[in-house]
């Protein structure tokens, strides 16, 4: 039997150093994650701080920034890693992602040496986590008319608002914070002991539930003016963050339905019923062939992302947008298929496909909807913006 991703041999396209660290992260998560992931799923509960800590001894957490304790990994190795966790569970990826491509790439690309300094190995380290907070109750796609205000009172800086669906916020002990002030959108470095800061652990989540996701309450949230991110001007500084963070999601969501189509093929292979196992039904066979099909195609382009973006060093939103929408709406509907190859068991937490499935429903809407990246696509293809209407 062919494992999905060796129909193509497309392994061979990775060099050694990309397969060795695809290999050690799937190691990683083999070991750490996946035997017990199902019962944190169930209990709504993650070890955030244990599993920072592992992952910052590998040097997963701002893997692919320069400095301060970082390793200053390549895109595609980045990307890997991204796949071989989120094989294991999204939320758990959704981890690594926030803390190194949201929070620590804010402070890295934005924030002053003292803020780089006093924040970055520890987070790199996994000793601090970090979170991102643009998401607000009332503003998600929407982020430029966001509530949350800045106001200046002397040297110091004032914030008042509150943020939504914040992962990482109830552990974090740095919030990245967008607001805005007469000049514009700013971010600032917001130590989580500040009075006024809280967050609360957002409960009664179908999705993503290992993974500690917070609502933030901004009352009054006296900060001096060395907090606020120096290089961040405009929304175009969170929204540079998010593009890093869309470029692992990339990746991630194969690894999601890698593990579902390796599940669903052991299964139907041994699952029998008429006599033979449904893996010998032509109906079932069609199933596999074309989410494998679809993954290929997912894993090559998401290949193609990746060496664009260690050849240019940067790619352009809608080529990140295209990734995002095409290789998440492919992973849920491997996902939603291969779940019903398990039948009744399919619906179980004993196997990891509706737990994958169920995942994915976050993963298709943080980081910009498939609505959202469907406009950015068509403003590129047409040169019109079509948000507003
Ligand atoms: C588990 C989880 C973790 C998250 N983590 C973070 C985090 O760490 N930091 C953070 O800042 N945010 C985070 N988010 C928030 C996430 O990014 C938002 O939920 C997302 O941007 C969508 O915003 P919304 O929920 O307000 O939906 P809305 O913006 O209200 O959208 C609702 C629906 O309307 C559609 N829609 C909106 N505008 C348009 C339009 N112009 N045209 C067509 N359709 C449109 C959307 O596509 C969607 O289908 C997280 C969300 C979840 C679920």
């Amino acid at each position: 039997m062919t494992a999905p991703l060796d129909l193509l041999d497309l392994s061979e396209l990775l060099s050694d150093e990309e397969r060795d660290i695809r290999d050690l992260v799937r190691r990683v998560a083999d070991d750490r994650v996946r035997p017990q992931v199902a019962e944190w799923y169930e209990q709504g509960t993650v070890p955030v701080r244990d599993l920072a800590r592992e992952f910052g001894k590998l040097g997963l957490l701002g893997m692919h920034l320069e400095g301060y304790g970082c390793v200053g990994a390549s895109a595609v190795q980045y990307g890997l890693a991204c796949m071989e966790l989120e094989a294991a569970d999204s939320g758990v990826r959704s981890l690594v992602s926030v803390q190194g491509s949201l929070a620590m790439f804010a402070l890295h690309a934005y924030g002053s040496d003292e803020q780089k300094q006093r924040w970055l190995p520890g987070m790199a380290a996994g000793e601090l986590i970090g979170c991102f907070g643009l998401t607000e109750p009332d503003h998600g796609s929407d982020p430029a008319n966001m509530s949350t205000r800045a106001r200046r009172d002397g040297d110091d800086w004032v914030l008042t608002g509150g943020k939504m669906w914040i992962t990482n916020a109830p552990v974090a002990d740095v919030a990245v914070i967008w607001a805005r002030a007469d000049e514009g959108v700013y971010g600032f470095a917001v130590p989580a002991d500040t009075p006024g800061f809280a967050a609360r652990e957002i409960r009664h989540k179908m999705s993503l539930r290992a993974s500690s996701t917070g609502e933030i309450t901004l009352d009054e949230v006296r900060l001096p003016g060395s907090a606020r991110l120096p290089g961040a001007r405009g929304l175009k500084a969170p929204l540079s963050c998010l593009t890093e963070a869309r470029f692992g999601i990339i990746w991630g969501a194969l690894g999601a339905a890698r593990d579902c189509l390796h599940t669903a093929i052991d299964y139907a292979t041994s699952r029998e019923q008429f006599g033979r196992p449904i893996a010998g039904f032509q109906l079932t066979q069609a199933k596999l062939a074309d989410m494998a099909l679809e993954l290929q195609k997912g894993f090559l382009l998401a290949l193609h992302l990746g060496r664009r973006r260690d050849a240019a060093g940067a790619l352009r939103p809608e080529q990140v947008s295209v990734g995002k929408l095409n290789n998440v709406r492919e992973a849920i509907a491997i996902a939603r298929q291969c779940r019903t190859i398990l039948g009744g068991n399919g619906i179980s937490g004993e196997y990891p496909v509706m737990r994958h499935a169920n995942n994915l429903e976050s993963v298709l809407t943080y980081e910009g909807t498939s609505e959202i990246h469907q406009l950015v696509i068509g403003q590129a293809l047409t040169g019109l913006n079509a948000f507003a209407g």
